[in-house]
């Protein structure tokens, strides 16, 4: 019989893409097709209640039960017209997929059938939801969880070949109205940021009532042949190669970044593009990345939210997309050992309603006082809780990256480039002078600010939080990580602190200092109180470790414990102030996380043990038993010296490494059944961490070395040249 390996490998060298036809040369024509849009919606809507929706959208203002009926009708209208025939609330829970309930807009009446969707199935649903991750928030008795609409994200079409279903985002909550979700927390602390920053900027410019968080993500990903990937249970059932010896080449020649992109891959590029331009995401970039068959895309920036929303569909459109092509996407961090892993960029800023970003330098040392309240204020926050910054990027999966010299380390600081940075020193070692002279460089003591700033920043790839000339960003965030998780913290601990600036400033200015003055005072002091955060060197330096060490900054390596931050009382804290979660909220999310790490590691474990068993012995044994054969078959011709030796000394290395591999499988199995015993969540998944996964390496190890070994034709698992280099 074949193998599976063979057979795919014959499958995947003999690929044909599918015909892609874009809609038109001209994206603009077909952007958005799919969204229940602005434009849309006042051709669908009364003038009056387009207006009220609008002053939702982008007031939080709310809608009355007449509205939403009004607003249900257009938008069943607008879906039908488009060939809808169900609808579903788009709601994202703790799993870390969206998730989908589809009830059709058909409804049997008394005289024939009727197509009908009401104000109050738009507004809420509620989804019979108790499998959900819900961290002990929902005993049976109150089981319920409903899902609510978020007018600020719009509604979408999703096509697939059997039919087309209208998309309505929404928040998760439990019937007692705790988040289950990772976008309630998100719009209540975008609420927070909006507020703070509104306060903050009023010493400004009056003129602006709004400010809206805004993010890109910028999106890592590999791709491998299908039919290879069915032939790998532990990619298939984990979405990382537990197994494999690195290839001969890896990405040691650099050949493969930015370089051109493959047929096949750029035809599913330019399918899933389209597929995501038709819903509104505005991809802009394509590009090949470090390792093999690793690619990157990004889109424009966006409002948070529903740069998220976006950001969780697009990965939804890769994985449904890809089928076509035969490919697999993987959004794992790091789906091979050995070479480089995958992130997911959150670049950040603030931008007013009049249009400006906070988080850009100015013309007039006037403009960069309210530009340095910002960028300082957010060094500040990121230096007070840098351990919730931590917590709020860790996973099973991200772990891989973090600390392993190749992704940003577990250690938290912040990258300002030398001018941001030579230009904090001088405000802090310079008086502010009294003389106010709009004119002046020297202006309150402000030093200049070069509006276009040296994108030296961009170049020093190991900081987990770099300032990027008008934005910063978070690097350390992991490739299958809804980022709903970082920027609900970073929002919050930048709006908590802007909050506090602003008490500090006015009760300067009640004192009788003049504005600016007091203003510079505070920046200049948290100048000097944040200044450990920040770090330019090399961030993945055993130097940078010892620095940080001695600085007192936090280097957590896994994620049981960095998750600790959570539950903290200065987290509790925060996040009660800002209304964000209640104490009930964070206990129950920090259990989920707890119980998602350590049941990913006990699949991660079992898949071993059972490929290891199953397919890596047997393979191993099978080639062994040849060998015994020939080796008894020279004696019998009486061969011996180096050629009898030959056979016998591998038969030797098979039965070393065979011998070391069971004995740890079965070690590894008993560690499980002790840790598995064990009640509490945080000592469970330490436990998984250092006394079962503390075997993955060895087991590893020495399957590698069989692999290197046995004869190629009986090897079962399709090798790492294989799903690399194949396409
Ligand atoms: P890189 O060199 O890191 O690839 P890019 O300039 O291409 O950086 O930007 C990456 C992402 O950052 C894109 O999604 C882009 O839209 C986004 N971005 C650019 N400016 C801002 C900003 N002011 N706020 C938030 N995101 C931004
Ligand atoms: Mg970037």
């Amino acid at each position: 019989m074949k193998s599976l390996r063979t057979i795919a490998l014959k499958e995947a060298q003999t690929r044909i893409s599918p015909e892609v036809k874009s809609p038109s040369t001209k994206i603009s024509e077909f952007f958005g097709v799919n969204v229940f849009d602005k434009r849309k919606m006042k051709d669908f809507l009364s003038k009056e209640v387009y207006e009220k929706l609008v002053s939702a959208i982008d007031q939080g203002e709310l809608i009355n039960h007449d509205d939403a009926n009004q607003i249900a009708t257009a938008m069943k209208s607008w879906a039908m017209g488009k060939g809808a025939t169900h609808y579903t609330h788009w709601f994202q829970p703790l799993t870390g997929t969206t998730a989908e309930k589809h009830d059709s807009f058909f409804e049997p009446s008394s005289d024939g059938a009727i197509e009908k969707f009401a104000g109050s199935a738009l507004v809420q649903q509620e989804p019979d939801a108790s499998s959900f991750p819900n961290g002990g928030i929902r005993n049976t008795f109150e089981a319920r969880g409903y899902t609510a609409w978020d007018p600020s994200s719009p509604a979408f079409i999703m096509e697939s070949k059997a039919g087309k279903t209208l998309c309505i985002p929404t928040v998760f909550v439990s019937y007692t109205g705790e988040a289950l979700d990772y976008k309630a927390p998100l719009l209540k602390a975008l609420a927070a940021m909006d507020k703070a920053a509104v306060d903050v900027c009023q010493y400004f410019d009056k003129s602006i009532t709004k400010v809206n968080a805004s993010l890109g993500i910028e999106q890592e990903y590999f791709l491998v042949d299908l039919a290879l990937y069915n032939a790998r249970p532990d990619l298939v059932m984990t979405g990382r190669a537990l197994f494999g010896h690195m290839s001969a080449k890896g990405q040691q020649l650099e050949d493969h970044y930015f370089g051109s992109i493959p047929e096949r891959v750029f035809t599913y590029m330019v399918d899933f593009e389209n597929e995501a331009l038709k819903l509104g995401i505005p991809l802009k970039t394509r590009h090949n990345e470090v390792a093999p068959m690793q690619f990157e895309c990004a889109p424009i920036y966006e409002e948070i939210n529903l740069a998220i929303d976006h950001n969780q569909l697009l990965m939804d459109l890769m994985e449904k997309v890809a089928l076509r092509h035969n490919f697999k996407v993987l959004l794992h961090e790091k789906p091979y050992a050995g070479i480089n892993g995958s992130g997911k960029h959150n670049n950040w800023s603030l931008i007013t309603d009049t249009g400006k970003n906070l988080l850009a330098p100015g013309k007039t040392p006037k403009n960069n006082l309210m530009f340095l309240a910002f960028f300082v204020n957010t060094v500040k926050a990121v230096h007070e809780h840098a351990d919730l910054l931590r917590a709020s990027i860790a996973s099973v999966s991200n772990d891989h990256r973090l600390g392993a010299n190749e992704a940003p380390p577990a250690i938290i600081s912040i990258f300002l480039g030398q001018q941001l940075n030579e230009v904090l020193d001088e405000i802090e070692h310079s008086r502010i002078s009294k003389k106010i002279k709009e004119d002046n460089a020297l202006w309150l003591g402000i030093p200049k600010i070069p509006q276009i700033l040296l994108d030296n920043t961009d170049r020093n790839r190991t900081s987990p939080f770099a300032f990027t000339g008008n934005k910063f960003e978070l690097r350390a965030v992991g490739s299958t990580a809804n980022s709903s998780a970082p920027m609900t913290v970073l929002n919050a601990i930048v709006a908590d602190q802007l909050t506090k600036f602003k008490i500090e400033v006015d009760k300067l200015i009640k004192k009788g200092e003049k504005k600016d003055i007091a203003l510079l005072t505070v920046i200049k002091k948290y100048i000097k109180e944040s200044k450990d955060i920040r770090f330019e060197g090399n961030g993945y330096s055993q130097e940078w470790a010892d620095e940080a060490e001695r600085r007192g900054l936090k280097n957590i390596k896994t994620t049981p414990v960095a998750l600790d931050a959570y539950v903290s009382e200065k987290s509790t804290e925060l996040f009660g102030k800002t209304n964000i979660f209640n104490k009930r909220e964070l206990h129950a999310r920090h259990e989920i996380l707890l119980e998602n790490y350590y049941k990913k590691l006990q699949i991660e474990a079992r898949v071993m043990g059972e490929v290891t068993n199953s397919m890596i012995i047997p393979a191993a044994i099978a080639y062994q038993n040849t060998l015994i054969e020939n080796a008894k078959g020279l004696k019998d011709l009486g061969i011996d010296g180096a050629a009898l030796e030959a056979p016998i000394a591998i038969i030797k290395k098979l039965s070393e490494h065979l011998g070391i591999v069971k004995t740890s499988i079965d070690a590894m199995l008993e560690e499980r059944k002790k840790t598995n015993a064990i009640e509490d969540s945080r000592e469970k998944a330490i436990g998984y961490d250092e006394n079962v996964k503390s075997y993955f390496d060895t087991i590893r190890y020495h399957t590698d070395k069989l692999e290197q070994i046995v004869d190629d034709s009986v090897w079962p698992l399709p090798k790492f040249r294989e799903l690399l280099f194949v396409k």
